[in-house]
């Protein structure tokens, strides 16, 4: 029987610019902007150059010429759209190249190609748990992370951010309760910069017979010596069972990747659902991403610029301690606030990210500043200077 509710509008139009007004009402509502020539740290918004301190280029590669060329090679040879799903016949030698430089590169025996992290996400945990099994997720997880545990129908236990001791005490409450146990993170909390103590979580994991998950998006390229994720960086190679990786962020193109064993990667190529039907990205995508992949490797100094640039902006913040985390949030709370801060920047030249619910918590909106290995020490200045101003 149909459950009676009530009903502000039957015209499509008019219910969605109701919504749409009570967003606006609240400060919530997002609008496109569109953001053309990239060179460097440097965009053009609205026909006006800015420097921008809210993108995940954090390599400094999605307009790196080389990168390009090596996209305009593969389309000399060969047309744009894949055309099929790769188990159709969109399978295409660049992306098993990509996919065999990526495991190489994770130190992982396999690794497969998804579109998106976000459809890694949504496809590769409903098809490691369901409704008899239970996932561990940190409150602070990306969205992506969110929805495919929803879609996964397994149990979700939340615990409080990178709170390994609630962690542990959930685990041994439910031994013998579930089939298979997921623990599930981002490796660098997307909005806040921090990381997931993966040092902790491992061992942790291995002790209780659960199975690790790491969203490293914005990690890959970026944590350890080599840039090889947050695995290289809390010296857990080879223990972590499951990586998500991105290429739309430090390795600036597009797309994302699973890396694991052999086992899993054959699992997921055959259940996985976001991966089985979706047309394949075009195999000039990866060859982009193979020499960005090269380049973020035989390039270390990137790195070193990159970690620089976040010491002379956080230290210029004032935020304490030796971090040299690329993602810093400046926390206002309120939404309005946050626009108006973010909105006098964009007046002075700063592209901002300003981060309001649903991404975070309601009453902790904040600037999301974030650097690359192309900002030049005057650069991060300028934005502390035009800052304090404010
Ligand atoms: N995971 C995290 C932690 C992210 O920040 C993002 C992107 N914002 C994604 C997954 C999704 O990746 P993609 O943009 O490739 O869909």
């Amino acid at each position: 029987m149909a459950v009676e509710c009530e009903v502000v509008s039957a015209d499509l139009n008019e219910a969605l610019a109701a919504e749409l007004d009570r967003l606006s009402g609240a400060g919530l509502l997002r609008t496109l902007r569109p953001v053309s020539g990239r060179q460097g740290a440097r965009v053009r918004v609205d026909g006006r150059e800015m420097l921008d301190f809210s993108s995940n280029d954090y390599l400094a590669l999605a307009g790196d010429p080389r990168v390009a060329a090596a996209a305009t090679a593969a389309l000399a040879s060969g047309p744009l759209g894949a055309g099929a799903a790769r188990l159709i016949s969109g399978d295409h030698p660049l992306h098993e190249a990509l996919e065999r430089a990526l495991a190489d590169y994770k130190r992982t025996e396999a690794a497969l190609l998804f579109g998106s992290g976000y459809l890694a996400n949504i496809g590769t945990i409903p098809a490691l748990v369901g409704p008899r099994d239970v996932i561990y997720a940190d409150r602070l997880n990306h969205a992506s992370l969110i929805d495919g545990c929803r879609l996964s129908r397994a149990e979700v236990r939340t615990f409080a951010h990178n709170d390994m001791a609630a962690l542990a005490d959930m685990l041994a409450a439910d031994r013998g309760r579930f089939r298979r146990r997921l623990i599930v993170v981002d490796s660098v909390f997307s909005m806040d910069g921090d990381l997931a103590p993966l040092c902790e979580l491992v061992p942790l994991a291995r002790a209780y017979d659960a199975w690790t998950y790491v969203d490293d998006a914005h990690a890959t390229g970026v944590l350890g010596q080599g840039g090889r994720g947050s695995a290289e960086h809390w010296a857990v190679e080879g223990q972590i069972d499951v990586i998500m990786g991105t290429l739309g962020k430090a390795l600036g193109t597009a797309g994302a990747f699973i890396a694991g064993s052999r086992t899993l990667i054959d699992y997921l190529t055959n259940r996985a659902r976001a991966f089985v039907y979706t047309t394949a990205s075009p195999p000039a995508i990866a060859a982009a991403a193979l020499e960005a992949l090269r380049i973020a490797t035989t390039e270390p100094e990137r790195r070193t610029r990159l970690r620089a640039a976040a010491r002379r902006l956080r230290s210029g913040l004032g935020i304490d301690g030796p971090n040299d985390g690329h993602i810093i949030p400046i926390p206002f709370g309120d939404a309005d606030r946050t626009m108006r801060v973010a909105a006098a920047l964009n007046d002075q030249g700063f592209l901002v990210g300003a981060i309001r619910p649903p991404t975070v918590p309601d009453g902790t909106s904040r600037l999301r500043l974030t650097v690359s290995a192309a900002h030049e020490p005057a650069d991060i200045d300028a934005l502390l200077t035009a800052v304090k101003s404010l």
